[in-house]
C-alpha cells in the first residue's frame, strides 16, 4: 500500500529534473519558493475538476492529467501571462499506482511542453477531486483584463468552436444521427484534451494592442457576456462567422450555431482589439500557429446582438443555450 509520502515521491517529485530557474525551491518543504523576475507581475489562477460534474466517472487518468492542467493554463492565456509554475491539490478516493502513473504522465507531458515545474500542492484522500494552481508573470500593463473593452472594437476567437459539445452531446446519445466512430472521436479529442492557447496569449499581451480577452470555457455568449459586462459595453456577433470544429461543420446549420455560440468547453481566446491591430493580431496568430478570426463588434449600446451572415438578428438561439449549458 501507498503511503502519502511514497505517492507524492514517486509520482509527484522529479529529482531530475530541470526546473526553471524562477523555482528556489520545489516540493518537499513547507512552502515552494519562487525567485520572480524583477519589475514582472505573478498571474495566479486555481480550477477545479470534480469527478461527476467536470469529468465522466471512471475517466481515463493520462488526459484526465492533461485537461487538470490545460484549463489552468487557459486562464494564464487568456491573461497574457507567461505559466512559470503549478502546485497540485489532489483529493483521492484511494491510491492506485496505474491511475497515478497515468495522471502524472499526461500532466507532466503538458507541463515540460510549457517549460513549467510542480512545485507543490497537497494529497488527501476524498471523492476525485483536482485543484490546480498556476502562476504565470505578466509585464505591468500588459495584462489582458475583461474590463478592457471599447466601443469600436474587433471581436476576435482563435481555432475553432463547439467540437468539445459535440462530443458532449454525443456521449449523452442527444444527436438525432450519431457521429461515426472516426468523427466521435476526433470530436472527443477536443473535449478530453484541449490545446490552451498559451502562446497566442502571450503574443497577444506583448504586442500592447489588444484590450480586453477572456477564455471560452463556459461558451462564448457566456463568457462575451463577461467581457461586456466588465467593460460596460454591448456587442454584435455575427454567428456564421465562428467558426466551427471540423466535426461540427458536419452537422446541420441550427447544431452549428448553437454549439459554437454556447457549446462550452472549447478553451480558444476571445478578445477585442481596435481595427487598428488587424495586421498585428493576424501576426500574432501567424508567429503562433494559431488561427484567428474577427467574429463581431463592441458596441457602446448594452446588450449583446446576434445576428446572421446578412446582419439579420437572430432570435433562435439564446432560449435554447440554457439547455444546452445544464
Ligand atoms: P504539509 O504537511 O506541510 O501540508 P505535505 O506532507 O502535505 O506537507 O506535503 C509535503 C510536500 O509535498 C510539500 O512540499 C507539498 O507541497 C508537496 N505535495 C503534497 N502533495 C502534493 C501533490 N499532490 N503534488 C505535488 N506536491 C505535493
Ligand atoms: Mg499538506
Amino acid at each position: 500500500m501507498l503511503s502519502e509520502f511514497d505517492l507524492i515521491h514517486h509520482y509527484f517529485q522529479r529529482p531530475d529534473h530541470r526546473a526553471a530557474p524562477a523555482v528556489a525551491l520545489g516540493i518537499g518543504d513547507d512552502c515552494a519558493l519562487l525567485t520572480p523576475t524583477p519589475g514582472m507581475q505573478t498571474a495566479i489562477s486555481s480550477d477545479m475538476l470534480v469527478e461527476g460534474r467536470h469529468f465522466f466517472a471512471g475517466e481515463e487518468a493520462l488526459r484526465l492529467g492533461h485537461k487538470s492542467l490545460a484549463v489552468n493554463l487557459s486562464d494564464l492565456a487568456a491573461m497574457g501571462a507567461r505559466p512559470v509554475g503549478f502546485t497540485l491539490a489532489l483529493a483521492l478516493p484511494s491510491a492506485e499506482r496505474d491511475w497515478l502513473a497515468g495522471f502524472s504522465r499526461g500532466l507532466f507531458a503538458l507541463a515540460d511542453a510549457h517549460d513549467i515545474a510542480l512545485i507543490g500542492g497537497d494529497t488527501t484522500k476524498g471523492p476525485l477531486t483536482i485543484c490546480i494552481t498556476v502562476f504565470g508573470e505578466v509585464a505591468p500593463g500588459r495584462a489582458l483584463r475583461r474590463s478592457a473593452a471599447v466601443p469600436g472594437d474587433d471581436i476576435w476567437i482563435s481555432g475553432t468552436l463547439g467540437d468539445a459539445r459535440l462530443a458532449l452531446a454525443a456521449y449523452r446519445g442527444e444527436l438525432a444521427t450519431p457521429l461515426a466512430a472516426a468523427d466521435h472521436q476526433q470530436a472527443a479529442t477536443r473535449m478530453h484534451t484541449p490545446t490552451p492557447r498559451v502562446a497566442l496569449g502571450m503574443a497577444l499581451a506583448a504586442s500592447g494592442m489588444v484590450h480586453a480577452a477572456i477564455d471560452i470555457s463556459d461558451g462564448l455568449v457566456g463568457d462575451l457576456a463577461h467581457i461586456l459586462a466588465r467593460s460596460g459595453v454591448g456587442a454584435t456577433l455575427d454567428v456564421d462567422a465562428l467558426p466551427p470544429g471540423p466535426v461540427l461543420a458536419t452537422q446541420d446549420a441550427a447544431l452549428r450555431r448553437a454549439y459554437c455560440a454556447a457549446g462550452g468547453d472549447d478553451y480558444e481566446l476571445c478578445f477585442t482589439a481596435p481595427a487598428g491591430a488587424r495586421a498585428a493580431i493576424l501576426a500574432a496568430g501567424a508567429s503562433t500557429a494559431t488561427p484567428v478570426r474577427r467574429v463581431g463588434s463592441i458596441a457602446a449600446q448594452p446588450g449583446l446582438r446576434l445576428v446572421d451572415a446578412h446582419g439579420t438578428a437572430l432570435d433562435l438561439g439564446l432560449t435554447g443555450f440554457d439547455h444546452f449549458k445544464s
